[in-house]
């Protein structure tokens, strides 16, 4: 079979696969995608916060992402049915929007740039050589040789891999995770709420569009197994403990369908290697509580493209400039990675949970934040 040539190959068609292959493909630059599914991913992240907007604002795809989306601008965290601390966002706050729906946008756009997608395309091998990649070879014997590989294969990473990059998973063992989609009820749709107990639980409610709510239910292992094999009066006995402002969703939670999402932390030693380079979860992953993972991975996509393009092609070039430019993004993920780490450890104990908090980071991210911030403590 032949073999296909261009200047990127990005592995991964999610959001920051697909982001990357737009601002590439604007400015000229021959990309294919390669996505391993039939189509670009399902599940995912709602909250895209203000840096993030910000990131598509400035590449003129606010009007469309905000189309059908929702904007909220508080989120009002309790602990133990208590409220402890509001946090507001400035400025038309954040946006909801499911992230199939932002995927599938950005990838709509990337058509008129000229992207080629590979869709249900397997990955046979990676070819690395003389510390680049040479070639990548599909299961049905396509051929693909690019002068710049992208990694935005997710949290276990195909090039990542084969690039020999060390990295560190650590599962949040004490705290499993479901979701459910439900009807919307009148307090969800008021307030973005997050539940903590001092038992080790968490739930989150808020709402995905017009009609319907996301629920986040957060437990210990143990309780886990008796929960979910008992059925839903058990899990609505446990939430009754602590949920005390949502009460009217509790009916709704009962037909719900309830999945099970894996959630660990990622770092690893280094984003790039030669001519190839991490983005998004096969770079690092942070605990949800953040709501921060797509707006760095969006930020790392416009220094990726700037890099790649200022590099026109030479090599030597694009892995200095990927080690000046893009491997300092580590520290901004690792503060990040760490806060995840703190928000997950201390949300039992109240007092641990507010001396954690830094109201800054979920607004704000890594951008600057200007001296005085909207968040209210309050207890
Ligand atoms: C439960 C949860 C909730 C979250 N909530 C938020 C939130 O509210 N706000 C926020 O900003 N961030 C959130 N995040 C983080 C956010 O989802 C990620 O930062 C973001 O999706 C990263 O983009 P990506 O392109 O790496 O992702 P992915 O969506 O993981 O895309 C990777 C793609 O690569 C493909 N792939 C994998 N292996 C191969 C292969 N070998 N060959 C070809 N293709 C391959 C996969 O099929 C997939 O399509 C959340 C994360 C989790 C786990």
């Amino acid at each position: 079979m032949a073999t296909t040539s261009c200047d990127v190959a990005i592995v991964g068609a999610g959001l920051g696969g697909c982001f990357l292959a737009l601002l590439l493909g604007r400015r000229g630059q021959n990309v294919v995608v390669i996505e391993q599914g039939p189509s670009v991913p399902s599940a995912g992240a709602d909250f895209l916060k203000p840096p993030g907007l910000r990131v598509l604002a400035r590449h003129g795809l606010a009007d469309l992402v905000e189309r059908h989306g929702l904007r909220r601008d508080t989120i009002r965290y309790y602990h133990d049915g208590d409220p402890i601390r509001e946090c507001r966002f400035p400025d038309g706050g954040f946006l909801i929007r499911p992230y199939r729906e932002l995927v599938e946008l950005i990838y709509t756009s990337c058509a008129m740039e000229g992207v080629e997608f590979w869709f249900d395309a397997d990955i046979d091998d990676i070819a690395v050589g003389d510390g680049r990649v040479e070639e990548l070879t599909l299961s049905n014997g396509r051929k693909l040789r690019a002068g710049v590989v992208i990694g935005a294969d997710g949290t276990k990473s195909a090039v990542r891999r084969a690039l020999d990059i060390e990295q560190q998973t650590m599962p949040y063992e004490r705290l499993l995770m479901r979701v459910a989609t439900v009807p919307l009820t009148a307090s969800v749709a008021q307030l973005n709420r997050l539940y903590f107990s001092s038992e080790g639980w968490l739930t989150y409610l808020y709402p995905i569009n017009r009609d319907q709510a996301r629920v986040f239910v957060g437990l210990p292992p143990e309780d886990d197994k008796e929960i979910f094999q008992d059925g839903i009066p058990a899990l609505l006995d446990e939430l009754k403990k602590f949920v005390t402002e949502s009460s009217d969703a509790f009916n709704v939670l009962q037909p719900a369908t309830w999945q099970r999402i894996k959630v660990s932390s990622l770092r690893v030693e280094a984003y790039h290697k030669g001519n190839a380079a991490l983005l998004g979860s096969a770079a690092f992953a942070c605990h949800p509580m953040t709501g921060m993972g797509m707006s760095y991975t969006l930020h790392d996509a416009e220094i990726l493209a700037d890099v790649i393009c200022a590099a026109g092609g030479d090599e030597g070039l694009l892995d200095r400039l990927l080690q000046a430019r893009y491997e300092p993004r580590r520290d901004a993920h690792r503060e990040l990675i760490d806060y995840g780490d703190a928000l997950a450890a201390t949300f039992r104990d109240r007092a641990a949970y507010l001396a954690a908090f830094r109201p800054e980071l979920h607004i704000f991210g890594d951008a600057a934040a200007p001296a005085s911030l909207p968040a209210l403590q309050l207890t």
